[in-house]
């Protein structure tokens, strides 16, 4: 197996990410990890980057005052936060398993047309061991 080495995976983008969550109230350590690094590869960085430690610095102030938000669906859905590193997919996820639960129970009942639906949304047998059904996607014609 190749195991990156973790400075590669602090790229830009993440970089970007990490900022933003950090701007937005997250705990340093909670940022890294919602953006999928260790939590002290930020800080390792900051010690070695000075462009990069100011911003963490400046993140930090701007997320001092929305500190002691708990991040997360019910932040997003309160309208308190709308950070795209925890609340917004957070959200996104449960509003996924909602529906996803709901159209299991009562099958085809519910709203069908964002989907264009075009006949019975019950897909009693599937070929996969696992069920790939998913709300976002119309169900799969079945083939004969
Ligand atoms: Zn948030």
């Amino acid at each position: 197996m190749t195991r990156g080495r973790p400075i590669d995976a602090f790229d830009d983008l993440t970089r970007a990410r990490y900022l933003e969550a950090v701007a937005a109230g997250v705990r340093l350590g909670e940022a890294a990890q919602a953006v999928g690094v260790h939590r002290n590869l930020p800080a390792y960085h900051a010690r070695r980057d000075l462009e990069f430690a100011r911003a963490v610095e400046e993140a930090v102030a701007l997320g001092k005052e929305r500190r002691g938000i708990r991040h997360g669906e019910a932040a997003y859905n309160e309208g308190r936060c709308r950070c795209t590193e925890i609340c917004t997919p957070a959200a996104t996820a449960a509003r996924a398993r909602r529906r996803a639960r709901q159209s299991k129970k009562d099958d085809g009942a519910t709203d069908q047309s964002a989907t264009g639906a075009d006949g019975p949304a019950a897909a009693p047998s599937s070929p996969l061991p696992f069920s790939l059904r998913s709300p976002l996607l119309p169900p799969r014609p079945r083939a004969a």
